[in-house]
């Protein structure tokens, strides 16, 4: 908080379900590789194209009846990454 490196300004991306920015490091990254696979990038450092969605379960649920992640990635994605979306935010709530 009062650290001095932090003073500068701190990207903002919008989280694909409630469409809030927030800063990265409190949202969950899920990219799309070079490859068309999917991962979910905690470290925000993996190269592909990027959403970003709030660690929140409810958020999930929103960007899966919005198809807020398809619509990011212009292209239908799989449940399976909904679901490991889902995993990873409720391993993330079990902490
Ligand atoms: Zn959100």
């Amino acid at each position: 908080m009062a650290d001095q490196r932090s003073a500068k300004k701190t990207p903002l991306r919008s989280c694909v379900g409630c469409g809030q920015a927030k800063d990265k490091k409190d949202l969950i990254r899920v990219i799309r590789t070079p490859e068309g696979n999917f991962e979910i990038d905690r470290t925000g450092r993996k190269n592909g194209r990027g959403a970003y969605i709030c660690d929140d379960v409810e958020c999930l649920k929103k960007a899966g009846k919005s198809k807020g992640l398809d619509r990011s990635f212009r292209m239908s994605v799989p449940k399976e990454v909904y679901e490991a979306l889902e995993k990873e935010i409720l391993i993330e709530q079990a902490k």
